[in-house]
């Protein structure tokens, strides 16, 4: 596969997402995180090249084939559901995207504490209460953010969100809206909790207008996915 336009990708995605911080307001910094699932990878690689340092992968298994096969150190993120048993794999990552119920919670805080170095995640919640994606729901977030701040093996950065797929832009919006209200309910709990990660390819520009620090971009990079 060859990722020839990608360095032009990157440059209009960056053009796009200075525009949204200009509208939106928040005036925050936005971290590209390059999904390159499904791809080889040559995609990591060619990433690098076009300047972007963080990688998303949402299958542990398939991250750490990758990681075994490039030299450029980039940095990853876990951004799928991850199992309980394969919590020793957060040693590879930088940051877990999809911290989503409070069994995984607990299994990453005792990794964290066996360690000797707190795990980085966000929460990830569902807003809509969608059936098929995971997360907090947001009415058991207050009671979540209480018990983890007595948790020292795990470090809440933040949240994430999905959005439901093909939803309007006003939908889109409450979700995007619920995650910053989110950010500040961890936030008022005690947690360096800076991030939110919302957004990809189709509906970064809104995520960012409505704060995003981090969009999770497949698609609009590297084309369409290989089955
Ligand atoms: C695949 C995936 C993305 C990227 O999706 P695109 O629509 O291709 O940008 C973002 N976040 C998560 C959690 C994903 O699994």
């Amino acid at each position: 596969m060859s990722f020839d336009h990608l360095v032009r990708r990157v440059a209009e995605v960056r053009e796009r997402v200075a525009a949204a911080v200009a509208r939106g307001g928040h005036g925050q910094r936005v971290t590209i995180v390059a999904v390159t699932k499904t791809h080889g990878p040559d995609a990591v690689t060619a990433a690098w090249d076009a300047g972007l340092r963080d990688i998303g992968e949402n299958k542990v298994q398939e991250a750490l084939a990758k990681m075994a096969d490039i030299a450029v150190p980039v940095s990853w993120h876990l951004i799928g559901h991850l199992q309980r048993n394969k919590v020793k794999s957060l040693d590879r990552f930088a940051l877990l995207h999809s911290l989503d119920s409070v069994r995984l919670a607990n299994a990453v805080c005792d990794h964290g504490l066996a360690r000797g170095r707190a795990v980085d995640a966000l929460v990830q919640v569902n807003i809509v209460g969608e059936g098929t994606k995971g997360g907090y729901a947001p009415s058991d977030l207050p009671a979540e953010a209480e018990r983890l701040a007595g948790k020292p093996g795990v470090r809440v950065c933040g949240v994430m969100v999905m959005a439901p797929l093909d939803a309007d832009e006003p939908v889109l919006r409450r979700v995007f809206a619920g995650a910053r209200d989110a950010r500040a309910l961890l936030e008022s709990a005690g947690h360096p909790a800076f991030e939110l990660s919302m957004g990809m390819s189709n509906d970064y520009e809104i995520a960012v207008e409505e704060g995003a620090t981090m969009i999770r971009l497949g698609t609009v990079l590297f084309g369409a996915r290989p089955r």
